[in-house]
Formats: structure tokens, C-alpha cells, sequence
């Protein structure tokens, strides 16, 4: 079956460099709580309360058209297209394939927004048609991890250490919710984890919480777990700022 896609957004300024095109995917691995966009963690198609459906099924030559598009403003802001979700990388292989080979064709830079959370075996074929990864990196303890987002850490810590072996282009980013990702402990194991490793990424992003996503969960006659959130105060975000500053790591910004 073709991918099932939920929105096509255009001119995004919080994916990537510059203006980008950014498609997102249907169906994800992980169950955050704090998940803004619940439409796309199902595989499966659904409807809104209103019974209209969440997502369609795309085909490379819809996003291919849709991505053109804009090509004028990726050049003149060094922007392109990013894939999202969802998670992207959990799509049919063979689709991402042709729709990457096509874009590289068409010397469209692409970003993939990921959680990481698949096995290498699904990045490695690509890796030659992205320009870049826009990597989350959520909660650092596996439990607590597994416990907020249904999954271990293992997978994702691993995928990240091989992509610095392949030498890929990783700005992580970090949800940040006060008390539980937000917390010094976190963000200490993060800059512990990444200098053990010799991951030096071409940036890190903080994005604080926000729960503009929660009405969507009523939308789809479900409960959202994530009442209890928080984004951590504006001094508290520039303390974790210079933090990871402070240990060498270079373009630590709030926001995407
Ligand atoms: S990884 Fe992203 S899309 Fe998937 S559940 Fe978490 S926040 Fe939602």
C-alpha cells in the first residue's frame, strides 16, 4: 500500500534550514504523551469526529509536484524539502527510494525529521539522497523513556552513533518538558552521552513544550495523557542553553 500521508505543509521556516516543503507520513513507532500531532501515529488511516478522513494515500508523483513547486524559495533561502511524520523511515523502503532518487535528481536537498526509533537497515539505503537529519533525542534513562514514549532508548541512541560513523549531517532536537526531558540530570546524560560517543552535531534545538496539539486527541475519541506538561520558564531554557554550550557544542538554540 502507497504511504498514507496526513498534510503537505509549505514554506515551514521550523524544519530545517531556510524555507522547506514538509510532508508528513502516517505511522510511528513510538506513543509519546506529549505527541502534538496523534493523527500520525497510527499506521492506519482514521477519521476526525466530523468523519473526515486524517490522512490520504500519496504517490512519489503527488509529492514530487508538490515539492517543485516551491524550488524557487529553497534556492534563494538554501532551504528543500523534509520528510516527517510520524516517522518517515518506518514508510515502504522502496517508495522512499524512488522519491529521494528522484528529489536527488532534481537537486532538491532533503531533511529527514526522525525519532530514530527504526532499524538501521531502514536508513542505510537512503543515506546517500539526505542532506541532513533533524534527530530527536527525548529522555535519556530507558525506563523513563519506555515509560513516556511506549519504546526503550537503545535503538535510537545506537542509530544516532552510526549515523556519525557515516558522517551525516544531525541537528538533534530536544522536546522539552519541564521536570521530566527539561531537567539538568537530562540534559547532563545527553552532553555525557554525545561526548562519549564523538557526536558533534551541526546543532542542537530545545523546543519547549506546547500543547496545541491536545484538541486533536478529542478529534479522534481519545485521551490526552499530557495534561500534566510543561514547558520549563524562559531562564530555565537559556540555563540548559549554556549548558550545552558550555560543553562544546555549537548552535544551541531554543526553538526549531
Ligand atoms: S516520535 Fe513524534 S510523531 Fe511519534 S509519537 Fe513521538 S512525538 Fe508523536
Amino acid at each position: 500500500m502507497a504511504p498514507l500521508i496526513t498534510n503537505i505543509q509549505k514554506y515551514s521556516i521550523h524544519d530545517g534550514p531556510g524555507i522547506r516543503t514538509t510532508c508528513f507520513f502516517k505511522g510511528c513507532p513510538l506513543r509519546c504523551r506529549w505527541c502534538h500531532n496523534p493523527e500520525t501515529q497510527s499506521f492506519e488511516n482514521e477519521k476526525w469526529d466530523d468523519g473526515e478522513l486524517v490522512a490520504h494515500e500519496t504517490s512519489v508523483e503527488e509529492l514530487m509536484e508538490a515539492i517543485l513547486k516551491d524550488r524557487i524559495f529553497y534556492d534563494e533561502s538554501g532551504g528543500g524539502a523534509t520528510l516527517s511524520g510520524g516517522e518517515v523511515l518506518s514508510q515502504d523502503q522502496g517508495f522512499l527510494l524512488e522519491l529521494l532518487q528522484r528529489l536527488k535528481a532534481e537537486a532538491i536537498p532533503v531533511f529527514i525529521d526522525t525519532c530514530g526509533a527504526v532499524p538501521y537497515e531502514k536508513i542505510e539505503p537512503l543515506l546517500g539522497y539526505i542532506r541532513g537529519f533533524l534527530y530527536d533525542l527525548k529522555l535519556m534513562d530507558s525506563e523513563e523513556h519506555r515509560k513516556y514514549t511506549g519504546s526503550g532508548n537503545e535503538l535510537i541512541l545506537e542509530n544516532l552513533e552510526r549515523l556519525k560513523e557515516h558522517k551525516a549531517t544531525v541537528y538533534i532536537r530536544v522536546p522539552m518538558i519541564r521536570k521530566l526531558s527539561a531537567s539538568t540530570e537530562n540534559i547532563d546524560q545527553m552532553i555525557e552521552f554525545l561526548r562519549s560517543k564523538g557526536i558533534a552535531p551541526e546543532g542542537i534545538n530545545l523546543l519547549p513544550y506546547h500543547n496545541t496539539g491536545s484538541g486533536k486527541y478529542q478529534r479522534l475519541g481519545r485521551a490526552y495523557e499530557g495534561e500534566d506538561f510543561e514547558a520549563p520558564g524562559k531562564d530555565e531554557m537559556e540555563e540548559y542553553v549554556k549548558r550545552l554550550t558550555a560543553a562544546g557544542f555549537k548552535n544551541v538554540r531554543i526553538g526549531g
